[in-house]
């Protein structure tokens, strides 16, 4: 095993020497030793391959034979090891080779390459997978065609799959054996290549294209859970109209199947025509799933779905390019989820996940540019920055060139570069031609790292009738850049009247504004807006229309009016959070000293006027109510972070706003209660619930008798998912004595469901009490624990490491000693899981000294670790740089 990976550069691409037009595997399937035989039309590509080497790469591997062009190898004339097969001479002219390797599924508790979960075979190849199962130049810009045959015995594996359309299947006479084969016509690469056998259960339905094909849809689940496949099939079929009608992309195979398997790293995986699911994106009902699970479902269907333009038919160069496909599948993801529900709740929750998950990795050690210049480990890439401001990022370049140019460049991408392995410069150069515009600034956006920090002031003059805005920017140092240059940020705003409309201007100078945009390019900028009638509140990054971080010097009076008045819902929005931040920060501080500052009362008469507001979405109005979290705060504060003292500020203002509120929550509450009928997830519904939830728990707040048995109440009648999972969450979170009853009843109602045994893995793993860590410990050993199991784990020791503040961030550092004791064991087995739960350490530099001092030695004890994976051993080296 390579214990000192080399660093892979961005500048250092070439490209492979020899490729490889056709691939045709046969897997003869056995659990211990599955025999695979690739056969490969090699040829070569650059001039390089005259000096006749060929280097295949292997991970692990296991060679039993070897022939070129129908002929033995001899020894002497290559040499294998488990991660290298080298070809000493080959010809300079197209050959064929074929290899055979031996695999233990089994064994693979890695879940890279051939493994098992539940008895069923299936295969991850992304990124680098496929060289697990055979040595191969696996790397995104070799495509080619596969032909895939697989063998299994009939009785363990009666369902084959492999990508693309099937064209022959039969039984091995006498031997109770059978086999299937499958063609992908699409060249692609390796990491999509994939394949599934096992004995499941199906739903399946048909699915008519634009051009008036006739698509057979299927999804494959464990046996027994056919029914809570039904959402995803919609889901599906949502996808592919969507797509169809937004970017007139159409499907291009006979058959799409999706297999849903309860052992998987990550969340899905896009392999062409066979889309590989971690069960809890596809498995959904009232009885099992929350309205937040539907939602993920809906997204993680359709962002696999998506990926068969923006990833398969047009793929990556390298892996460097990752945010190619991932940035811009989500994007895409987000736009179908949006037209699907909320436009305006869907944002928030978007941005809500991109400052709790990008913002701390944007400004830690772990910081890299959204197409990053450097890795060591490529699976420690797959990162929010990646997938979330990758997102941003394109979601800003629809925003500077409008809807009509991006489409027109969309479209110009795919017709450039269908069947090809692209870069992100061949996709700006695709919008740049289409809109004919300049997008060399632009292009920062993916070579700088860092969240942009802008700082905005503004100066009416009421005789002139002039409203100067001045604007600064900076990007900050981040690991391995020191020195940032300005970028081109979107800046969507409105100057907002007395009336709460937006006031007009004459004339604006100092810089390019366009359709309430505001382009800013320099450094400092001053815009000055003639003919404006009356002092404006400015509502700056309407809808987050920039990744960044906006300063602004704004009264408490002008955050109030913009929470009552802005028609921007994502500012209103952003508008009280800002508010309670401020009372948050403040309430921190004050801690220290054992005081609490006072609440604004007209905060909290603002909150009471949205909680009222029908004319609201109730959607929207629950996302105002939830404060910001403890780990918003943390990241707030940036410095000498306390989560003791977070948390008890944070508690102190949920109080102060359930107390000041009292009187309107339990007839809001009732009023809400009026319409609970029958489950229905639609995103209506989904509001309402999420609004009562979001009632119940400031009702808890105040501890008051009639309100715990009202949550006690609404876990015993609740007739979903949704609403028992709120009323457990709000019991578990507050020190009630209630808590362990409520929590074992919910356990035993469940208690053979693994999904739903996640959920209160969840919750018993970030109840905030000292007890925890404890817990946590001994529930290690709980039968519904799995020591494998990726969910499981993340599940258990991802919350209480990922979410639960102040219990990770225990003073006596016993936290972090756990999560290494944990990452060092759990490393040897399955190494991306080990480094994923790793990154709960990225801000450790933020903290208090002793909780600083307590988390590096942890970092460094797992440091010093001998035969750590490299995978670890990237994320904690660059988390102590
Ligand atoms: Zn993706």
């Amino acid at each position: 095993m390579k214990t000192d990976a080399a660093a892979f550069r961005l500048e250092d691409y070439r490209a492979p020497a020899f490729t490889i037009d056709t691939v045709d595997l046969n897997f003869v399937l056995a659990p211990k030793a599955t025999r695979v035989t690739a056969k490969l039309a090699i040829r070569p590509n650059t001039d390089e391959a005259a000096e006749g080497k060929l280097e295949l790469i292997g991970d692990e591997t296991v060679l039993k034979g070897l022939k070129l062009d129908g002929a033995s190898v001899p020894a002497d004339q290559y040499s294998a090891t488990p991660d290298l097969l080298t070809l000493h001479r080959v010809p300079n002219a197209p050959f064929t080779l074929e290899i055979e390797t031996e695999v233990d599924a089994d064994a693979n508790t890695k879940l890279m390459g051939l493994y098992r979960s539940n008895g069923t075979y299936c295969t991850q190849c992304e990124a680098e997978g496929f060289r697990r199962i055979t040595y191969f130049l696996d790397r995104p810009d070799v495509l080619a065609v596969y032909t895939t045959r697989i063998e299994a015995a009939k009785l363990d594996a009666p369902i084959l799959l492999a990508n693309g359309n099937p064209v022959e299947s039969g039984d091995i006479p006498g031997t109770g054996r059978h086999f299937a084969v499958w063609h992908d016509p699409f060249p692609k690469p390796s990491y999509l290549f994939a394949m599934v056998a096992g004995d499941l259960g199906v739903i399946t339905a048909s699915f008519r294209t634009m051009s008036g094909r006739d698509v057979e849809l299927r999804i494959y689940c464990e046996h027994g859970k056919e029914a809570r496949c039904a959402y995803a099939m919609d889901a599906l079929k949502r996808s592919m109209k969507w797509d169809e009608d937004v970017f007139g992309l159409e499907y291009d195979l006979d058959i799409f199947v999706i297999v849903a398997v309860s052992d998987f790293n990550m969340g899905a995986m896009e392999n062409k025509g066979l889309n590989i699911f971690n069960d809890k994106y596809v498995l959904a009902d009232p009885d099992t799933a929350t309205d937040a699970d539907y939602a993920n479902v809906e997204g993680v269907i359709a962002h696999e779905y998506f990926h068969n333009w923006t990833g398969n038919r047009i793929t990556c160069r390298d892996w460097f390019q990752l945010c190619l496909k991932e940035g811009l599948t989500v994007f895409r993801d987000q736009e179908f989820s949006s037209d699907m529900r909320s436009r305006a709740v869907k944002r928030i929750a978007d941005v809500r996940t991109l400052q709790a998950r990008q913002f701390p990795e944007d400004g830690g050690p772990l910081a890299h540019p959204v197409r990053p210049e450097i890795y060591h480990e490529i699976s420690n890439f797959y990162t929010p920055t990646v997938y979330e401001k990758g997102a941003e990022v394109v979601r800003m370049l629809k925003t500077i060139l409008g809807p009509d140019d991006f489409r027109k460049g969309m479209d110009l991408y795919f017709e450039r570069h269908d069947g090809e392995a692209a870069t992100v410069e061949d996709f700006l150069a695709s919008f740049a031609d289409a809109a004919g515009v300049d997008l060399a600034q632009f292009h920062l956006w993916y070579s700088q790292a860092g969240t942009p920090q802008i700082v905005a002031k503004g100066e009416y003059d009421a005789d002139a009738r002039t409203y100067r805005l001045s604007l600064t920017q900076s990007v900050p140092p981040t690991p391995g850049q020191t020195l940032k240059r300005p970028m081109h940020t979107p800046i969507r705003f409105g100057l907002m009247g007395p009336n709460g409309e937006d006031l007009g201007y004459e004339t604006v100078s100092g810089g390019r504004v366009e359709n309430d945009v505001i382009h800013l390019t320099e450094a400092s900028q001053t815009l000055t807006f003639e003919g404006v009638g009356a002092r404006p509140v400015p509502s700056l990054l309407r809808g987050f229309s920039a990744p960044v971080r906006l300063a602004i010097d704004i009264s408490t009076a002008d955050l109030l009016f913009q929470v009552r008045a802005d028609n921007d819902a994502f500012n209103r929005w952003q508008a009280a959070q800002t508010l309670a931040m401020r009372n948050l920060i403040a309430g921190t501080a004050a801690q220290a000293k054992g005081s609490a500052p006072s609440v604004e009362p007209a905060l909290i008469e603002a909150l009471g006027d949205v909680l009222d507001n029908d004319l609201l979405e109730p959607a929207f109005r629950a996302q105002v109510l939830q404060l910001p979290s403890e780990a918003d705060i943390a990241r707030e504060l940036r410095h000498d972070v306390d989560p003791d003292a977070i948390a008890a500020a944070r508690r102190a203002l949920r109080l102060a706003i359930a107390t000041g509120l009292q009187d309107r929550l339990q007839p809001r509450y009732a009023a809400l209660s009026e319409d609970v009928g029958t489950y229905s997830p639609d995103a209506g519904s989904a509001g309402r619930r999420a609004l009562r939830n979001t009632v119940l728990d400031l009702m808890v707040a105040t501890r008051s008798q009639d309100a715990v048995a009202q949550a006690l109440r609404h876990f015993e009648t609740a007739n979903n998912m949704t609403d028992r999972l709120a009323a457990v969450g709000i019991l578990s979170q507050a020190a009630l004595p209630e808590r362990r009853a409520v929590l074992k009843a919910f356990h035993d109602r469940y208690a053979d469901d693994a999904l739903v045994l996640d959920k209160w893995l969840m919750l018993e793993a970030t109840v905030p009490s000292s007890e925890t860590l404890e817990r946590v410990q001994s529930l290690l050993r709980h039968p519904s624990y799995s020591a494998n199991n990726p969910n499981r784990i993340r599940a258990l020791v991802g919350s209480f490491a990922g979410a639960n503040q102040t219990q990770f961030n225990r003073v006596d550092g016993a936290g972090y000693e756990f999560l290494a004791d944990f990452a060092l064991d759990l490393d040897k087995r399955n190494p991306q899981t080990t480094s994923r739960l790793l990154v709960s350490f990225r801000s450790w530099r933020a903290l208090e000294p002793i909780r600083r001092g307590h988390a590096e030695a942890a970092l460094r004890r797992i440091a010093r670790a001998d035969n750590l994976s490299p995978d670890t051993r990237d994320i904690v080296t660059r988390t102590l740089a």
